[in-house]
């Protein structure tokens, strides 16, 4: 029961009042680890597929209001099956958590994103980013990815693992969902896998 000034604790009397404390800090920061838990990729520990969801919504909103373009990149890793065939899955997972640690050297404002999408697939938000710009980060993406020179010799590409990347950039309107954006970095991407892999299509 709580006791306030309009209805003291009568006794004896006299009027008590009753003060209890709580210290809910340890609540709270459990309850805030449990929530990046959830938006955590366990493997490569960058963003997962929900929070990617739920961020690339909020950016496109964003975008919206300040009309502002907005670029995704859907990033898909040359023939890691066969790296997987030659070296076993857990090597494949190594790989993996490389190319996650990279990909966040990617994005450093709070209007941009890494997630692991699925598998072998990762994506990158680039709020407010125009396609020239964001080319030109995938770019050095691509030569960094190269530079991890992480071998996969029966890629018809190349002796190492590469990347295809499907980028899309869009001035989002009212009427629009995000979704398409989705939808034509996507297309972008089967594009750059048609073409010979280990390049960026836009
Ligand atoms: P492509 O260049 O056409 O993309 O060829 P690919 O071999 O990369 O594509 P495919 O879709 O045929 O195979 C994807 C591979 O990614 C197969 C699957 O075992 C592997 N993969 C997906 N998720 C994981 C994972 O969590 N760990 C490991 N080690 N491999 C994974
Ligand atoms: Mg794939
Ligand atoms: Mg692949």
């Amino acid at each position: 029961m709580v006791y306030d000034a309009r209805h003291p604790l009568k006794y004896d009397q006299q009027n008590y009042f009753v003060i209890t404390h709580q210290n809910i800090t340890e609540r709270k920061l459990a309850e805030q680890k449990v929530r990046d838990l959830a938006r955590m990729d366990g493997l490569t520990n960058i963003a997962n597929r929900r929070y990617f969801d739920e961020f690339l919504n909020a950016e496109w909103r964003r975008c919206l209001r300040l009309e502002l373009p907005i670029s995704l990149a859907i990033i898909d890793l040359d023939h890691f099956k066969l790296l997987n065939d030659t070296y076993g899955h857990q090597h494949g997972d190594q790989c993996l958590i490389k190319i996650g640690k990279l990909l966040k050297q990617f994005v450093n404002r709070s209007s941009d994103i890494c997630a692991r999408y699925g598998g072998e697939e990762f994506a990158i938000v680039l709020g407010n980013t125009s396609t020239t710009e964001a080319q030109a980060l995938l770019a050095s993406l691509l030569d960094e990815i190269a530079h991890l020179d992480i071998a996969n010799p029966n890629s018809s590409v190349q002796p190492y693992l590469t990347a295809s990347i499907g980028l899309a950039t869009l001035h989002p309107s009212f009427g629009l969902h995000e979704n398409i954006l989705v939808h034509q970095a996507d297309n972008m991407l089967y594009k750059a896998k048609e073409k010979g892999r280990d390049r960026i299509e836009s």
